[in-house]
């Protein structure tokens, strides 16, 4: 008979991590550190997160045993990211970071003194420790917002929309400002996927989907809500102002031409409206717009209706 297996379980406490040096707590910068050592423990260290902000932050912060800085700032624009540490420095120098051909952003060095050729070195040097864990990070954080989005429209899908509408109620009774809903529905639609077919019926979806965003200045607040029903979050947003801004969208994508099946063709919307009452909970919100959206396909379609 063979001996059960023996399984060893380290818990990893955190007086533990931090004996291990991976404590959150300011290093000592008295102490000096060679490059080797330096490298070392960032790569155990930059290790420790998924976060970008969280990596470059402790970058930020531990480079600076060997190379002092006022500000590092971060972009990476394919994925609308943007960070900055630290304060403006008169001296810059910039890195393109990548890595078998697959660009991971551009960092920039500030401060208010020269760099030195030995610093300017060391950051080189340094900065391959950075290579691996933001590329891992970068990754992460795509999987994460893809989550988030609707793959034909890009636009947010029911988690996103869930989450922001619970956060939008909640900032909108702190900072006691309107909030207001468009629920917005093709008219007919079902009769472009009949005559034309399902995928001409998809690429006007995205047609609708492009339209609609257009018009808006935060496209972060766009969801599709089901089949062809978008909703729409108007943050500070009174119900006058959510009524002009609807009219806006239900002319916007009446004026457009869609192309179905290689033939042009036109469509309208129709649209429900509702605003934020106190106390109101996400659901009743929700009701209210959907309520007013029944109305303007009761009364001929291609209108915007305003919740009671
Ligand atoms: P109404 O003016 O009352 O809104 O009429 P309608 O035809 O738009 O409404 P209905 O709810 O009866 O039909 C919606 C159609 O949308 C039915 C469904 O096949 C279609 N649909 C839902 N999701 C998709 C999609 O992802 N792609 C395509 N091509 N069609 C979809
Ligand atoms: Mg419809
Ligand atoms: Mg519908």
């Amino acid at each position: 008979m063979k001996s059960p297996s023996q399984t060893n379980a380290i818990d990893f406490d955190s007086a533990k991590l931090q004996r291990l040096g991976f404590g959150q707590q300011q290093p000592s910068l008295e102490r000096p550190l060679s490059l080797a050592q330096l490298r070392q423990q960032l790569s155990l260290q930059l290790q420790t997160s998924l976060e970008p902000q969280r990596i470059l932050g402790l970058f930020f912060r531990e480079i600076q045993r060997l190379v002092p800085l006022d500000a590092l700032s971060y972009q990476h624009k394919s994925s609308d990211l943007r960070l900055e540490f630290g304060q403006r420095g008169h001296h810059s120098i910039s890195y393109n970071l990548s890595h078998e051909g697959e660009h991971l952003g551009e960092l920039v060095f500030r401060r208010n003194q020269r760099f030195t050729e030995q610093e300017q070195g060391n950051l080189e040097s340094l900065l391959a420790s950075l290579l691996y864990p933001m590329r891992n990070s970068l990754l992460y954080r795509a999987a994460t917002q893809s989550a988030l989005r609707d793959p034909l429209t890009d636009t947010g899908n029911r988690i996103a929309m869930d989450q922001t509408l619970q956060r939008e109620i909640e900032l909108s009774r702190r900072h006691l400002q309107p909030l207001s809903l468009l629920m917005l529905d093709i008219d007919h639609f079902k009769q472009i996927n009949d005559t034309h077919g399902h995928s001409a019926g998809d690429e006007v979806l995205k047609a609708v989907a492009a339209s609609i965003k257009s018009q808006l200045r935060n496209v972060d607040m766009v969801f599709r809500y089901g089949g062809e029903e978008f909703l729409i979050l108007l943050s500070n947003t009174s119900r006058e102002a959510a009524a002009m801004i609807g009219e806006r969208l239900r002319v916007a994508a009446q004026a457009e031409d869609y192309e179905a099946d290689g033939r042009v063709i036109g469509l309208t919307v129709s649209l429900g409206c509702s605003t934020l009452l106190p106390g109101e909970s996400v659901e009743s919100l929700l009701r209210r717009a959907d309520n007013a959206l029944y109305v303007a396909k009761r009364e001929g379609r291609n209108r915007l209706a305003m919740a009671g």
